[in-house]
């Protein structure tokens, strides 16, 4: 950069005097112009006056110019002319231009073709003046400068005999004209240089403000300004260059896509500095593993990805494992310990691949292993594209549902194992894609939660569960699957509340169905949530009993008031009936001792019904009774069909 610079100030600089030389050589031209042409008048007009009175003074003077040897009294009036003034030598031609008379010599020793000038035969028959300034200092007795004029001759009676060729001195004159404009011409060259260095000087620094602006421009059309590493556009650059390259080298391209896990939480916590910080860590990470820091893009957002060209497998898994690990280190920002950590994504791309499937892939990967946890490092496969792109699908169809309220909820009645009268329904949350295919809750729910959008369905599924029960009578209750981050924000106990005072349903008629997922990392927070659910009135539920590690450590320690054995028992069931009945007895058993009621689910025949009635099971649901209902079908049932399964 600095011989750079260099380089350019050298450049400027010879062109610059350049210039001023062109100057200088261009004010002397004029300056020699001008002095000529000032001497060559003036001594035009001395040489005229000279001549005028010349002729006045010799007498005879066309004889002379005829031919005749001066006779002494013309050469006596030839000597004093000569002898006075600035007119050192004078010559007198004839009509025909033959020189007839040289004040300094003797013309008779002349060859005759020496005696002929054209300049005189000119000046005669023009009748205009030739004068022309000459250098007289190669040659002796003459002056420096003098200047020779030809004339026509014309005698006092202005009868033209020839042509005369004065010489006059200007050597003075010329000293000082040439003085004067010199100076003259000093200060011309010192004013344009001025006028001129200023300027350039100024449009110098000027075009290198504007090159550093470009410069700068350049940096930034190209760089993200917060991190420093290439943005969006410029790695899209560089990775067409390097796939380009490859088609000749043929060598394996790694693509490793970062995104930083829960990075959202880190702005809504700790503030946008934070956040900023965990950038800029994450892009020095990045360009500490990558080979050039033209290797490194942010993608947007908390979005990175670094190529390697040229790498295998085993290297381009290092890295990765490198990135996961080195991201993932504490690190202090603002007074604050924060323990980032990168969902990270790897793809080795093979020649003949574009460089945006080979993106994609990373993309895929990276994605993956978000879905799979976090703080990861996943390849990419082919298998894992058509399970990332099914999850795609389901978290946008997800999105869509929330923005415009798209999700619809069905009931699945819940019966009395006694006398199979209907006690209640449980509510299912339903969702359509854009081509209107079911998606089930299994697929979609913990997508939501991932996306932090469980909150927006739980609501949707609180408003219709709530609305509907009051439809029902107020003797049928209705069960509300929750998921364990609704509790995250603390306030489902107040819009639990809300709901209860907006449709005055009676809280012993809500129950909230838990599973055991929410269990295993319970904080006091979720412990009070619970109490507090149970102290409204609210039954509260432990789902999918049996599928858990520590199902029995939770009955003891939480507060529930009833357990829902899963259906995956009675899959057991039908394969191994005696055991099955041994398990759910002991399950019925240890219900009873804790005084919980038990629902069992999953019932799909008679025989599951008739073992589970005999069991002493409390209640029963399955599609032996009914597969989900919508809305309506639920609410006549409700009305007119509670004793339908009744024997
Ligand atoms: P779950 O709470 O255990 O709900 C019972 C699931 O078993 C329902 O599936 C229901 O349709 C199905 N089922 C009921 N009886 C039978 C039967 O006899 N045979 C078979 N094969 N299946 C039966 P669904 O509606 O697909 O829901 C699946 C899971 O999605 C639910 O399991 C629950 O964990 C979750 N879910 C459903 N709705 C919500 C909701 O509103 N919020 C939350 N957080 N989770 C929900
Ligand atoms: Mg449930
Ligand atoms: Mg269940």
């Amino acid at each position: 950069m600095r011989n750079k610079t260099i380089k350019e100030l050298l450049v400027h600089g010879t062109v610059m005097l350049g210039m001023a030389a062109c100057i200088v050589v261009g004010i002397q031209f004029a300056v020699e112009r001008v002095v000529g042409a000032a001497i060559l008048e003036n001594a035009e007009k001395r040489a005229l006056r000279w001549a005028t009175e010349f002729v006045r003074v010799v007498p005879d003077i066309e004889s002379i110019a005829a031919g005749a040897k001066p006779t002494a009294d013309q050469l006596s009036h030839i000597q004093a002319a000569i002898t006075s003034g600035d007119i050192f030598r004078f010559k007198i031609f004839g009509l025909d231009g033959t020189l007839m008379f040289v004040s300094d010599m003797d013309v008779q020793r002349l060859e005759a073709s020496d005696r002929h000038s054209d300049e005189a035969r000119t000046v005669i028959a023009s009748g205009k003046n030739d004068v022309e300034i000459e250098d007289g200092r190669e040659k002796s007795n003459r002056p420096d400068t003098y200047v020779e004029a030809y004339l026509p001759g014309h005698s006092v009676d202005g009868i033209l005999f020839g042509a005369m060729e004065v010489y006059v001195d200007v050597a003075v004159m010329a000293d000082s004209l040439r003085t004067g404009f010199g100076r003259l011409g000093l200060i011309l060259v010192m004013v344009s240089a001025a006028a001129f260095l200023g300027p350039s000087a100024v449009v110098i620094s000027r075009t290198q403000q504007l090159r550093a602006r470009d410069r700068a421009m350049l940096q930034m059309s190209r760089f993200d300004p917060l991190t420093g590493v290439l943005n969006r556009g410029a790695f899209a650059e560089t990775l067409s260059r390097l796939f380009n390259e490859r088609e000749k080298t043929g060598t394996g391209i790694g693509l490793i896509f970062i995104d930083l896990d829960r990075f959202k939480e880190v702005n809504d916590t700790h503030g946008h500095d934070v956040g900023d910080q965990v950038l800029r860590h994450t892009a020095q990470v990045l360009l500490s593993v990558a080979p050039g820091s033209d290797y490194v893009g942010r993608m947007g957002g908390d979005e990175f990805v670094v190529v390697l060209p040229s790498v295998d497998a085993a290297s381009l898994r290092s890295v990765g494992r490198r990135i996961v690990a080195d991201v993932a280190r504490p690190i202090e920002v603002c007074g604050r310990r924060l323990w980032p950590g990168a969902s990270v994504g790897a793809h080795l791309s093979m020649p003949s691949e574009p460089e945006d499937t080979a993106l994609q892939c990373a993309d895929i990967a990276a994605y993956r292993a978000k879905a799979a946890g976090r703080g990861r490092l996943v390849e990419y496969t082919v298998a894992l594209d058509r399970q990332v792109s099914r999850q795609r699908h389901v978290e946008n169809s997800v999105r869509r549902a929330v923005e415009t309220s798209g999700f619809f909820v069905e009931y699945q009645p819940i019966v009395h194992a006694a006398d199979l009268r209907l006690a209640g329904f449980e509510a299912l949350i339903r969702m359509k894609d854009a081509a209107g295919e079911l998606i089930p809750p299994s697929e979609f729910v913990p997508l939501a939660e991932h996306c932090g959008l469980i909150d927006a369905i739980g609501d949707q599924v609180l408003t219709d569960a709530t609305s509907a029960a009051c439809e029902w009578g107020g003797d049928l209750f209705v069960s509300v699957n929750l998921s364990p981050l609704q509790f995250k924000t603390g306030k489902l106990v107040d819009r639990i509340n809300c709901y209860l005072a907006g449709t005055g349903l009676d809280p012993s008629m809500i129950e909230m169905e838990v599973t055991e997922s929410l269990l295993l990392d319970t904080t006091d927070e979720v412990n009070e949530q619970i109490a507090d659910l149970t102290s409204l009135g609210i039954t509260l539920t432990l789902d999918d009993f049996g599928t858990g590690y520590s199902s029995l450590g939770y009955l003891w320690k939480y507060r529930f008031n009833k357990i829902k054995i899963d259906r995956s028992f009675l899959l057991g069931f039908d394969f191994d009936p005696d055991r099955y009945r041994e398990v759910v007895s002991t399950v019925l058993l240890l219900a009873r001792q804790l005084n919980l009621s038990v629902t069992a689910e999953g019932i799909e025949t008679e025989a599951h019904r008739d073992l589970l009635v005999e069991l002493g099971c409390d209640m029963l649901q399955g599609f032996l009774f009914s597969r989900p209902l919508g809305r309506e079908e639920a609410r006549a049932l409700a009305t007119s069909g509670r004793d339908r399964w009744v024997a």
